[in-house]
């Protein structure tokens, strides 16, 4: 109900330059090209996976554990432990440590680390002081999308989730109760969480890019029925998931008058999460419980 009127207090922003700036400006375009700043420096990296050993454990046989449809504009949050696999055709999912609601999902690292829109083989990573993979992707159904015609690309780590207070303030006193942010709520107070407790999201299968001015933009979502991504827990992780009120965006446009429209193309969303039917795999193959970052210093506070 709010985002479509950041177009309408869109303003210019190309600036008059002064001859002193202008030169400034000069001088910073004969640098070189930037490369990627966290890119795997060898096989043994902490952000490089093994793709023999996660292609293995994918295709291994499962077991299923869990099996739920989530309904439209809602939320649904689910322990999956170390070593399990979650599979869903969904939006969002925020992860955290399931014995530690302080470790959580930390977006903007794992943009650093990755990419602005993750695939196959990326992680989550979780919040300092902890700083290791909570989720690795095992698979990814639309990992052909790339990048659009527009430079948009899929599974969105640019945004965040819809809430209800920016909505309030950019739609003039609207008040909607099922954004995802909302949704999340409810989802994790079964788990003796607050809204304190609901961080960082993956905005899974929205399609964003930025403009030219460097502005946040979305797409309708490429998915269809049987499209999935699925994760790999690296710990003991309680996830949540909202079935966005924009549905697969493909009728975007908040308002009074639009949001029953939006309703036709919103999806209920299926989650299934499986233990490996071979429980000794994992060890076998060498895979062990994420740890945390082995920093134990005080910061400089003793010294
Ligand atoms: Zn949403």
């Amino acid at each position: 109900m709010s985002q479509r009127h950041l177009g309408a207090l869109t303003m210019s922003t190309d600036p008059v330059l002064s001859e002193a700036d202008a030169a400034r400006l000069a001088s910073r375009r004969q640098l070189p090209p930037p490369v990627p700043a966290y890119l795997p420096t060898g096989p043994n990296s902490p952000l490089a996976v093994g793709k023999e050993l996660y292609s293995k454990i994918q295709s291994a046989p499962r077991v299923l554990e869990q099996s739920f449809t989530i309904p439209i504009r809602s939320g649904k949050a689910w322990t999956a432990s170390a070593g399990s696999i979650s599979s869903s055709a969904h939006r969002l999912t925020p992860s955290r440590n399931q014995h530690n609601p302080s470790e959580r999902f930390w977006a903007s690292r794992t943009r650093q680390l990755h990419s602005t829109h993750l695939t196959t083989h990326d992680r989550l990573w979780s919040c300092l002081p902890y700083m290791r993979p909570l989720l690795t992707i095992l698979s990814d159904s639309l990992s052909w999308y790339g990048t659009d015609s527009n430079g948009g690309r899929v599974h969105d780590l640019l945004g965040t989730r819809c809430d209800p207070y920016i909505n309030h303030l950019l739609s003039g006193g609207q008040s909607y109760d099922h954004h995802c942010h909302s949704n999340l709520v409810r989802a994790v107070s079964e788990f003796g969480l607050e809204e304190r407790d609901v961080h960082d999201v993956i905005n899974l299968f929205q399609v964003t890019g930025l403009d030219e001015k460097g502005r946040y933009c979305m797409s309708a979502c490429p998915a269809e029925k049987g499209d999935y991504i699925e994760f790999l827990a690296e710990v003991d992780v309680l996830m949540g998931l909202s079935t966005c009120p924009g549905g697969d965006l493909s009728l975007w446009g908040f308002g009074a008058d639009s949001e029953k429209e939006m309703e036709k193309c919103c999806r209920p969303l299926k989650v299934e999460v499986f233990r490996l039917e071979d429980g000794g795999l994992l060890e076998r193959e060498g895979w062990r419980k994420a740890e945390v970052s082995g920093y134990k210093g005080g910061h400089g506070l003793g010294a």
